[in-house]
């Protein structure tokens, strides 16, 4: 019993091992330096995406208060509490405002 599941854990391991080194041999240096490149742009767009996702808790209206109001029907969340009391329609979609939820903070 524990000698089978000793087998296959070393088996596993083996198949680990095996792979990254199959792929480095495949691959040219220069679409290996291209790949970490990409890499690397991809974690720059990453944190570039967390700084607007950042900036999209800011009322789209006045830009200074954070968003407080859930605007329904359409459920957009992007306006401060003062400044979805003062429009009408949302300012995303353009659908008449019905009504608010108000998140505390
Ligand atoms: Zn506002
Ligand atoms: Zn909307």
């Amino acid at each position: 019993m524990l000698t089978t599941r000793m087998q296959s854990l070393k088996m596993h391991k083996l198949k680990i091992a095996r792979t990254p080194a199959s792929d480095i041999s495949k691959e040219e240096p220069l679409v290996v330096r291209l790949k970490a490149r990409m890499q690397e742009m991809k974690e720059k767009e990453l944190m570039h995406n967390g700084n607007v996702d950042a900036n999209s808790h800011v009322c789209k209206v006045c830009f200074e208060s954070a968003t407080a109001a859930m605007l329904l029907p359409c459920r957009h969340f992007c306006l401060c509490k003062s400044c979805s009391l003062a429009c009408s329609e949302c300012p995303i979609c353009r659908t008449n405002i019905a009504d608010r939820i108000f998140a505390f903070t």
